[in-house]
């Protein structure tokens, strides 16, 4: 059954600012195709009453191709600008699809991203959510894949090495494994990343053994079908929390996506918008433990409008230390699996010690 509830009770402020951008890219959109800007219209009537007075948004440009270029190939660039003179088409890997405006728009896409981190760290603390589209995580250094063009969240976190940075964990929380990303960093020693997702769907990769190399810095978490809330606090307090706490960074990023919830059309996990404000939670506070507030969101995926707007509030109140959920759908259904094994598995295979 749908109901909304809504509860707005400002619960113990961190006094930590929060930071935004929004970029929903009405031109990049292709028919039929649910990585559409329908996904963040109801976001905007929204942003225009001013819910969170708190939130700053902040002003972005299109991201210069020399900073795009911290991690990806020249040639992806050659090939994005290409195939966006062409007009609206798709092309591959399918299912990846363009318009005259997309190559613009990935631009933006990064520029908003990059704004935020930027921010925090001119500031030295600081909470942030770059709310845009086209998504990123799938994007590797030479390809466009699953959606994404260019790898937003990757390019910000580069963008930090490069500023001096000597440690920076990107948590991928979409329900696709972040490839793309896993890809960018599978050799640099001051990334860490951690994917938790749903196993055997796009694009394939992410399990426990794809980067012996690297123990302890990169983790796939390949969860079953109909994982939800319970199974999500476990991984999180088992797996991630030790694994970001041995590597302590000085900024922690997160590629959100939101097709983790349980209403999402194209994934069967079994998060709801409750679950998800309280992963936020705990993310944000290792986040005031290990680096002083620095942490940033990017959205990638979430093909439920309606799910993906209550969900983005739901990080956002998180961020702005409110107890507020608008949540359209409720309590996701309670399905039995267990992730016992695959957790034992991890915390032996990448020595996760107990915090
Ligand atoms: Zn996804």
């Amino acid at each position: 059954m749908r109901y909304t509830h809504i509860c707005m009770k400002t619960i113990n402020h961190q006094k930590i600012p929060v930071y935004c951008t929004f970029q929903d890219a009405p031109t990049h959109h292709y028919r039929g195709h649910p990585e559409a800007p329908s996904r963040l219209q109801p976001l905007a009537s929204w942003l225009e009453n001013d819910l969170y007075p708190e939130v700053q948004f902040l002003d972005y440009r299109p991201a210069a191709e020399g900073e795009v270029m911290l991690v990806h190939d020249p040639a992806l660039l050659a090939l994005l600008r290409k195939e966006s003179a062409k007009g609206a088409h798709e092309f591959e890997p399918s299912p990846s699809y363009v318009t005259e405006n997309s190559y613009v728009m990935a631009l933006g896409a990064v520029g908003a991203t990059l704004a935020v981190s930027r921010k925090i760290l001119a500031e030295g603390t600081g909470r942030g959510f770059a709310i845009v589209r086209p998504p990123g995580h799938h994007a590797g250094p030479n390809q466009a894949m699953g959606f994404c063009l260019l790898n937003n969240l990757a390019v910000a976190a580069a963008d930090a090495v490069a500023s001096g940075l000597r440690r920076v964990a990107i948590l991928d929380v979409d329900a696709h494994h972040g490839n793309g990303t896993q890809t960018i960093f599978w050799n640099t020693s001051e990334v860490a990343f951690l994917s938790v997702h749903e196993q055997n769907i796009f694009p394939g990769s992410g399990e426990v053994n794809d980067a012996p190399h690297a123990l302890g810095r990169i983790i796939n978490v390949p969860l079953p079908s109909f994982s939800g809330d319970t199974i999500y606090f476990d991984v999180f307090e088992r797996v991630v929390k030790p694994w970001l706490f041995a590597f302590k960074p000085e900024m922690l990023f997160v590629s959100v996506g939101f097709d983790t919830h349980f209403s999402d059309p194209l994934t069967t996990l079994s998060l709801d918008t409750e679950g998800i404000f309280q992963l936020s939670q705990k993310v944000l506070d290792w986040a005031d433990v290990l680096c002083e507030g620095r942490v940033m969101f990017a959205l990638e995926g979430g093909y439920d409008p309606t799910a993906l707007n209550d969900n983005i509030q739901a990080c956002l109140a998180a961020m702005s230390g409110r107890e507020v959920t608008t949540d359209h759908y409720g309590t996701a259904p309670e399905l039995r699996t267990s992730t016992q094994a695959l957790i034992d598995d991890l915390v032996r295979r990448h020595h996760l010690e107990e915090i």
